[in-house]
């Protein structure tokens, strides 16, 4: 099974990744993860792309595209892959196309789970901190025992700038519309599954259980 994840910050992705990758026994691939086992393998293709991390450059699309290359085309990808974090652009999504021609596959499914906008402001600026000791809480889903209280110094928590709703709610409208165009592609292509994510995790699960079952 071939699948790419994808779904806004906040949106629960990675617990998804998990439940799939656990559940289909294939390879949760990020690209973050990709380009530090390419560079610890000292690839060609990593040692450029960490010249261009160490310039504090952005990596150019033909190296990464590279990297991917080679990461699908390890053992491990034979019964498929759980990408994330890759494609970003419709530039990269047709070079994944490619590859996987070359690889003689193509996708199966691209997976996107949708929360409705005020939802991830929520849950995106309900995280609180401690300025003495670093400890996060959320004031819903992991509330201090006193509230505004830090449980093991006390100290009044605070919210961090970048959880504050003006500052997320943009940071929201950026990714969206950089993943809007990414979203049509792969909707005319037919290979598009949309996830309701304004669940429980393991509804959302279910739903992309049920989406993908009878393939596995
Ligand atoms: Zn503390």
């Amino acid at each position: 099974m071939n699948l790419i994840l994808m779904g806004p910050p906040g949106a629960g992705k990675g617990t998804q990744a998990e439940k799939i990758v656990e559940k289909y026994e294939i390879p949760h691939i990020s690209t973050g993860d990709m380009f530090r086992s390419a560079i610890k393998e000292g690839t060609q293709l990593g040692k450029e792309a960490k010249s261009y991390m160490d310039a504090g450059e952005l990596v150019p699309d033909e190296v990464t595209i590279g990297i991917v290359r080679e990461r699908l085309d390890k053992n491990d990808c034979k019964n498929g892959f759980l990408l994330d974090g890759f494609p970003r652009t419709t530039t990269q999504a047709e070079a994944l196309e490619t590859i996987l021609s070359d690889l003689g596959t193509t996708l199966d499914y691209v997976l996107s789970i949708d929360v409705d906008t005020e939802q991830l402001v929520e849950r995106l600026t309900g995280r609180r901190v401690c300025p003495t000791c670093g400890a996060t809480y959320h004031v819903q889903y992991n509330p201090p025992k006193e509230e505004g209280k830090c449980n093991h110094d006390g100290a009044e928590l605070i919210q961090r700038d970048d959880d504050k709703p003006a500052t997320v709610r943009k940071r929201l409208e950026v990714s969206l519309e950089k993943t809007m165009p990414l979203l049509d592609f792969y909707k005319d292509k037919g290979y598009l599954v949309s996830i309701n994510g304004d669940q429980e995790i393991d509804q959302v699960f279910s739903d992309i259980d049920r989406k993908l079952g009878g393939l596995a």
